[in-house]
């Protein structure tokens, strides 16, 4: 992609209301732009990273066994009145009258609606376990919006809903989702760990929210510092396997949020092992049982012919606050430094001296030979100056920037930036291509 094609509204001054790094880079480099307060039209730029993570949620999503469907923004105000959380959702809700004078609400998430379509439909245990997700956007009418992407009214979220037959069977569930969910965080570069959340009314051990830990976090988590330290489950792990192991390994070691904290159990913990970090919610993990099936009536018949409700849970992704949360565990000073697999671009390259002959064909040919190894590419082509276009992909945080001046192609090279370290390297513009194109293919393998 050339840049002079591209539409890239940078701004050079940081905005005044921007708190947080993430929110003032998503902004300067021209990722958002806001049109209300927690509402944002989303950029070509930061449209990609929202696309990546997309990509990423969705393969492991299927890995697990979950199907995709859509289900609409808008949702009629009956469905809400049948579990009875119409009256009690409160002014979050966004409620809307159409012109037949018909309640209606904006999602503010989907157990009613997903509720609905299966209970018609599933009827028996033999359809079962079943579980559906779709990556749509939500309004909630947050009291304090704030930190841009992270804390909108408007946000894309990915939710998935769970049915089974048995309280033991969806527990199954959940362990799929939360395996899934280990996966998905760590392939976009960074680790969420998950913390013991509060339950809710039906009690029990399953509900987790995968906290990614930052200094700039709006949530408090104690921690025992080893579960940081374990990796994710490798895209081999068989979900119709016994992942109980797998679990009580995750859940062994003392995670809470700051609601659900215990000193009694806290006191066990070694003392040199104690953290108290801060961090960002990116999911949240939930089994609710029949407290949407029992009153919305959505029930399947056992192997028995009993009529028994759908024990159900809900397992949600901030994919737009993701955007957001990436940046705030990756950049420095200057901008972000993104990851590979979400990254907007792979690999900028910096034409010195755009409309000189020889730097137009190097950047030229650069540009085909990275694209043919299926490295994407932003091609700086324009006139601005030398300064601005380094400062401008500092910005933007490309993985690589590849700088090409006539005076490195008298001697043949061309310098290699590497974003996430800042370093450089001098070499021909073949080895630079081969050294990113292997940088990004590795990096893009599915571990
Ligand atoms: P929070 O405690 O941050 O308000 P929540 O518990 O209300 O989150 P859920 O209903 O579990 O969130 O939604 C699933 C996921 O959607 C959350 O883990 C979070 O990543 C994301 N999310 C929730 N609210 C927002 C928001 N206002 N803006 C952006 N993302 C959000
Ligand atoms: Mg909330």
């Amino acid at each position: 992609m050339r840049l002079s094609r591209f539409y890239l509204p940078t701004l050079k001054e940081t905005p005044g209301d921007a708190q947080i790094a993430s929110h003032r880079f998503m902004l300067r480099a021209g990722m958002i732009r806001q049109q209300a307060a927690g509402i944002y039209a989303w950029l070509p730029l930061g449209l990609r990273v929202l696309r990546k993570i997309e990509a990423i949620v969705r393969e492991e999503q299927e890995r697990a066994g979950a199907v995709e469907l859509l289900m609409p923004t808008i949702q009629p105000a009956s469905l809400w009145q049948e579990s009875g959380r119409f009256e009690a959702y409160g002014p979050e809700m966004l409620r809307i009258e159409d012109r037949h004078g018909r309640d209606m609400l904006y999602g503010p998430t989907n157990e009613e609606m997903i509720t609905e379509i299966v209970r018609t439909a599933v009827r028996s245990y033999k359809q079962l376990p079943l579980m559906l997700y779709h990556i749509q956007w939500k309004f909630r009418d947050e009291v304090r919006p704030r930190f841009g992407v992270m804390r909108g009214r408007e946000f894309l979220m990915k939710d998935t809903y769970s049915f089974d037959l048995s309280p033991e069977a969806a527990r199954k569930s959940y362990l799929k989702m939360f395996v899934a969910y280990l996966r998905t965080f760590e392939r976009m570069g960074v680790r969420a760990v998950p913390v013991r959340a509060d339950p809710g009314p039906i009690g029990g051990d399953l509900s987790h929210e995968f906290v990614l830990l930052t200094e700039n976090g709006e949530s408090e988590v104690f921690l025992h510092e080893g579960l940081a330290d374990l990796p994710a489950p490798p895209a081999d792990t068989d979900f119709d396997s016994d992942l109980e192991p797998l679990f009580e390994e995750r859940t062994a070691l003392y995670a809470r949020t700051d609601e659900m904290h215990d000193e009694a159990l806290w006191a066990e913990v070694p003392e040199e092992a104690r953290v108290t970090l801060r961090g960002i919610e990116v999911g949240h993990i939930f089994y609710f049982g029949t407290k949407y099936s029992e009153p919305m009536n959505a029930r399947v018949q056992d192997a028995d012919g009993k009529d028994t409700p759908l024990e159900m849970g809900s397992y949600g992704i901030g994919v737009s606050r993701l955007v957001g949360a990436l940046i705030e565990a990756h950049s420095d000073e200057d901008g972000p430094r993104w990851p590979i697999p979400v990254a907007p671009f792979h690999c900028g390259i910096v034409n010195l001296k755009a409309g000189n002959a020889e730097t137009d064909a190097a950047c030229e040919a650069l540009c085909a030979a990275l694209e043919a190894q299926g490295v994407e590419v932003l091609y700086d082509d324009t006139g601005d100056r030398a300064g601005e276009k380094f400062a401008r992909m500092d910005l933007i945080g490309l993985p690589f920037a590849v700088t090409v001046g006539p005076r490195g192609l008298k001697e043949g090279k061309v310098e290699v930036k590497t974003r996430s370290t800042g370093e450089k390297a001098e070499m021909a513009p073949d080895a630079a291509a081969a050294h990113i194109a292997e940088a990004v293919r590795a990096a893009l393998m599915v571990r």
